[in-house]
This record gives structure tokens, sequence and C-alpha cells, in this order.
């Protein structure tokens, strides 16, 4: 059985960016709903709840069984996006909230320009994907942060540490942005915990490319 996590903050404290009515119906109704969905599909399948959840998604084709395999990829995906999630959101730790003094500040620096440049291509990857999904900023290949669509509840590709993620389903955001998805985007940045991002940077292991010179 899996459990919905609590939050690493109060519901209220991603306030203005991110609305307290949001938060508490994205946590304790999609973020259970997909829990809820999770268990009741690996219920009768008690040797499949004990193992790696991501592991079993990325398999699925092998690892589980066709009656299953469409809600565990879906619901189980949804339960795992939601957990990342949560753990890069907190509180923001001044009005401008950037990435300062962390390492992976430097590598935006040294990739994109600048943080600002940065945001500003992770914006056009977030508001130009098609219908419910979410975005990504993982270490990909030679070195270079990558940032990357995936559709649905589809888990960021494996193989590729993650650092940043942010859910683009229409239920995290139009409560209080109706269609302005571009504010939704804007309002993340504000409400990013960068310390526990370059933790996850630090720990993956990731080697930037040389700046070029
Ligand atoms: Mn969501």
């Amino acid at each position: 059985m899996k459990e919905l996590s609590s939050l690493p903050f109060k519901y209220n404290d991603l306030e203005p960016y991110f609305d307290e009515a949001t938060m508490k119906v994205h946590h304790m109704g999609h973020h259970k709903a997909y829990t809820d969905k999770l268990n009741a599909a690996l219920e009768p399948y008690p040797d499949l709840q004990d193992k790696d959840l991501t592991t079993l998604i990325y398999q699925a084709d092998k690892a589980l069984p066709e009656q299953i395999r469409t809600a565990v990829v879906n619901n189980g995906g949804g339960y795992l996006n939601h957990n990342f999630f949560w753990s890069i959101l907190g509180k923001p730790a001044d009005v401008q909230n950037e990435p300062t003094g962390t390492s992976i500040g430097v590598v935006f620096e040294d990739q994109y320009g600048s943080y600002r440049e940065w945001k500003d291509a992770f914006a056009v990857a977030a508001t130009g994907l098609f219908g419910s999904g979410w975005t990504w900023l993982v270490g990909g290949a030679n070195g270079k942060l990558e940032i990357i669509n995936t559709p649905n509840q589809t888990l960021p590709p494996v193989n590729k540490p993650v650092f940043l993620g942010l859910d683009l389903w229409e239920h995290a955001y139009y409560l209080k942005y109706q269609n302005r998805r571009p504010e939704y985007v804007n309002a993340f940045y504000h409400v990013i915990n960068w310390s526990a991002v370059d933790k996850l940077f630090k720990q993956s292991g990731f080697k930037p490319a040389e700046k070029p010179v």
C-alpha cells in the first residue's frame, strides 16, 4: 500500500503564487485519487506491491499484468510525479527567489547565459505543452541540462537525473489562473525550493559540460 505523503509545507505557504484552495484540492483530491486508484489496482497482487513502483512503470510491458497495466502506469505515475513535485516546492526565500549561490545556478549561467534566460526556455516548453502533462529539467547527455515535456502522468525519462518538474494539468492552476497558463508558470518560479533542487543536483552526480571558451 502506498501512503499519501504529507506536504513538506502548509497549504497556504505558497500564497499568493499557488493559492491554498488549489493546493488543498490538488493534494487531498487529485494526489489522493491517484494513490487510492493505484492501491486498488495493485490490491490483488501482493507480490507486485513489494516491488519498486518506478521500475514497474518503466518496465510496464513485461512487469505488469495487462488487466492493471494502464491503471498502474497512469495512477502510479500520478502518485510518483506529485511526490516529486511537492518535494521541490516551498515558501519563497525572498521576493525574487532566485537560485543564487547554488551549483545549478552556475550551470544556468554557463549553459543558458543567465537564470533569466533559463526561465524563458523553461516557460517556452511549459506553455507549449499541448494538453495535460509535465515539464521537467533533467541532466541530459554530454553534460547538458535538458528541458523536456511528458504527456499525462508519464514519468520523466529513465536514466536521466531529474532536478525540477512542473505539473501542467489544469487542476494545478485553473482555480486561480483559469486559462492563463503563462501566469501559472511565472508563479512557479516564486515557489521553487532551490535548496531542495540543488541538493538533488549535487546528489545526482551529474557532471555539467565545461563552459565553452
Ligand atoms: Mn497534479
